[in-house]
C-alpha cells in the first residue's frame, strides 16, 4: 500500500478541483533529513531545534549550533525550512538543564525559558539568522507563546541578533521571517494583534488540545478524552483559520492532526492549505488529497461541526472515505 502511495509522491498534493495544499515536514534529527526532503515535501514545517539541543551533554556552542542549523538548510535545497527556538519543558526534557515543578505543562516551558535566559535565547537565535545566511529560506518560529508581550521581547531580541550579525558578520544578512505557534487557547483571541506583529503562525494541534480540553496530552489514564476531534477543537480550528484570512496572517498546522487522513479531509475543508507533517504520514496524504474535491468538504465539515464527540466525527468522514471508493 505504502508503495501505491509513493508512486505518486513527486506529484503536487493538488484536489480533483485544483486546490493545491503544500505539505511539509516535520523533523528534529538530521539524519535522512535529506532524502526525506528529497521525497516530496515542500519544505520543513516544523524544525524542533530541541532534538539536537537532547543530543549533547550541554547547551550547544553558537558554532555547534551554526554547523546543525545550516546542515538543515541544506538538506531542504532552497525550500523553506521553519526553525523553532528551544521548546523544552512540558514533556520535553533535557538531562542538564533539569526542571522540577508540580505543573510542567503549566510551567517554565518554551519561549518562557528563552526570555528568562536571554544568553542562551541569543545564542540561538544568532546561530539560525547566521545560518540563514543571505538566503530567503530560514523562518523562525517561537513554541508556547501567551501573550503579546513575549511576541514584542522576543522580536526584539531578533533584532539584537540581527544587527549583530550584520555588523560584525555580514552587512547582507537577511532578517529572517518570524512566527508563533498557535497552540495557547488565549491567542486564539488576538489573531488580529498576532497578526500585526508576526509574518506567519502555526497552529500546534498537540498543545492546543492539552490546553483546551484541560487534559494531558500524555498520561494514559486521560488519553480518551485527549481527543483532536472532540467538535470544540474543531470549531476553534475553523475559526482560528478565518482569522487568520481576515487579517491576512498565513497559517499552516504542525501538530499530529495534520498527518491524519481525517484530521487532513477536515483541515483542509476549514481552508487549511499549508500542513506540516511527520515523513511517513506524506506519501498517503499526498495520494487522498489528489483524491478529494475540496468543494465537496464544506458540507462534511459542516455536519462534523455539529456532532456531539470525536467519534462520531471520525465515523462520519470514515463513511464519507467508504463512499468514495
Ligand atoms: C504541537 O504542540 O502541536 C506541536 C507541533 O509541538 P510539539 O508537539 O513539539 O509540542
Ligand atoms: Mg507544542
Amino acid at each position: 500500500l505504502q508503495h501505491k502511495y509513493a508512486l505518486e509522491l513527486n506529484l503536487p498534493a493538488e484536489t480533483i478541483d485544483g486546490k493545491r495544499i503544500h505539505l511539509y515536514l516535520n523533523a528534529g534529527l538530521l539524519s535522512s533529513l535529506a532524502s526525506e526532503i528529497a521525497e516530496g515535501s515542500d519544505g520543513v514545517g516544523l524544525y524542533r531545534t530541541e532534538i539536537p539541543f537532547m543530543l549533547h551533554q550541554r547547551f550547544p556552542s553558537e558554532s555547534e549550533q551554526i554547523k546543525v542549523y545550516k546542515e538543515v538548510l541544506d538538506a531542504a535545497s532552497g525550500r523553506p525550512v521553519v526553525m523553532r527556538t528551544l521548546d523544552v519543558g512540558g514533556d520535553k526534557p533535557l538531562s542538564y538543564f533539569p526542571i522540577n515543578e508540580e505543573n510542567p505543562f503549566l510551567g517554565w516551558r518554551g519561549i518562557r525559558l528563552s526570555l528568562d535566559h536571554p544568553e542562551l535565547f541569543l545564542v540561538q537565535l544568532r546561530a539560525m539568522v547566521h545560518a540563514g545566511g543571505e538566503g530567503e529560506q530560514l523562518h523562525i518560529l517561537l513554541p508556547m507563546v501567551s501573550s503579546l508581550d513575549e511576541i514584542d521581547q522576543a522580536k526584539a531580541y531578533l533584532e539584537q541578533a540581527y544587527f549583530e550579525l550584520k555588523n560584525d558578520v555580514n552587512p547582507n544578512i537577511v532578517r529572517p521571517k518570524l512566527g508563533i505557534m498557535l497552540e495557547v487557547p488565549a491567542l486564539l483571541y488576538q489573531l488580529a494583534e498576532v497578526a500585526r506583529r508576526v509574518d506567519f503562525v502555526s497552529v500546534g494541534s498537540n498543545d492546543l488540545t492539552q490546553y483546551l480540553l484541560a487534559v494531558d496530552r500524555n498520561n494514559p489514564r486521560v488519553s480518551t478524552l485527549y481527543d483532536c476531534y472532540h467538535p470544540g477543537i474543531l470549531r476553534a480550528l475553523k475559526r482560528a483559520r478565518f482569522d487568520c484570512w481576515q487579517y491576512k496572517l498565513p497559517v499552516s498546522v504542525c501538530g499530529e492532526l495534520a498527518g491524519e487522513p481525517i484530521g487532513v479531509i477536515l483541515l483542509v475543508a476549514m481552508g487549511y492549505d499549508q500542513l506540516s507533517m511527520n515523513q511517513g504520514s506524506l506519501a498517503k496524504i499526498n495520494y487522498l488529497l489528489r483524491r478529494v474535491s475540496h468543494s465537496d468538504l464544506s458540507e462534511l465539515l459542516e455536519m462534523a461541526l455539529t456532532l456531539t464527540n470525536g467519534n462520531e466525527v471520525r465515523e462520519l468522514v470514515r463513511c464519507y472515505f467508504e463512499t468514495r471508493e
